[in-house]
């Protein structure tokens, strides 16, 4: 099927972006990397009159050293992620994941703002950025901007606490040194695919941070309460999983067990077994 017809705007910053869908209109919508909203269009699950393309925005195009953190411009490439051409904060972690995004078609287009703002509850940028405890930076038509952790940015499947007429301009992500160790594991029935399920792991010694995140749940990434008892072996991932999501069937949460504890061997240095 073909889209719906639309008009397309290339906006060259984010205020001009923020200006463009902030009027009001519920017709007029981002275009990042086009990955997730093609085949949407294609589809005509998404009717837009009016897309405004941001790939070419210089700032949401940047990465800006702020100390401690770095601010990803929300149009930052996977592909540019895991080439290196961007600084990665976590000295590797992300360039890793990003190249384990779909196939490299994808990753060149697709960026890290689109795909948090997609919020697919399979995601690897949704899950593993709430590992590290990243934050969304939103602005306003208006120029105000407001900083939300991820963690409460990913709302539930498919949706996010942006507002109509607020753009994601960035992800702020704190530096990590040595001391930090973490892991990720998914499992897919083959290359490319999306996680059916996935965990990941941040330890960070110097900060005192451990996080233990279930990804893939259809519903937003959960950080698991007693990360320190799973951690130590005195909770079981199992029982872990069983007491975050009770709705669930123990024989459902099987996987994402087997997801938590490869993701906890590899945060440990342990040699896991077989991640896809
Ligand atoms: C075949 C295939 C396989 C894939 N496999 C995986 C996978 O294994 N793992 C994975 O994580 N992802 C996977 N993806 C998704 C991929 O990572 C996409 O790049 C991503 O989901 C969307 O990014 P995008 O830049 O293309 O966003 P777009 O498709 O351009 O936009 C997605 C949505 O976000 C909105 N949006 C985009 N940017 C902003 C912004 N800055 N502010 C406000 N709204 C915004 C758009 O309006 C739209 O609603 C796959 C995609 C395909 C096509």
């Amino acid at each position: 099927m073909k889209p719906a017809p639309f008009d397309l705007t290339t906006a060259r910053d984010a205020a001009e972006a923020a200006a463009l869908t902030g009027d009001g209109s519920p017709e007029a919508r981002i275009v990042a990397g086009g990955q997730s909203l093609g085949p949407m269009l294609n589809l005509r699950l998404a009717r837009p009159a009016h897309l405004v393309d941001i790939s070419r925005a210089a700032d949401l195009r940047a990465v800006t050293d702020e100390g401690d953190r770095l601010l990803y411009g929300a149009a930052v490439t996977h592909a540019e992620i895991e080439d290196g051409a961007v600084p990665d904060a976590t000295g590797g972690w992300l360039r890793e994941i990003a190249g384990r995004i779909a196939y490299r078609a994808v990753r060149n287009r697709g960026t890290l703002g689109g795909s948090l703002v997609h919020a697919d509850p399979a995601a690897d940028w949704v899950v593993t950025l709430t590992a590290l405890g990243a934050e969304a930076v939103v602005a306003d038509p208006a120029g105000a901007v407001r900083v939300e952790p991820l963690a409460t940015f990913i709302a539930g499947p498919f949706a996010t606490t942006l507002r109509r007429g607020e753009i994601l301009t960035g992800v702020r992500i704190a530096k990590r040194g040595p001391q930090a160790r973490w892991g990720y594991w998914k499992f897919t029935r083959k290359v490319g695919e999306f996680a059916k399920a996935s965990a990941a792991v941040l330890i960070d010694d110097r900060t005192g941070e451990v996080r233990l995140v279930a990804g893939a749940i259809e519903r937003p990434p959960i950080l698991l309460p007693d990360a320190g008892a799973v951690l130590s072996g005195t909770l079981s991932a199992e029982e872990a999983l069983r007491r975050a999501l009770p709705d669930r069937p123990a024989r459902t949460l099987a996987l994402h067990a087997v997801a938590l504890r490869e993701a906890i061997d590899i945060a440990a240095g342990r040699p896991h077994r077989g991640a896809a």
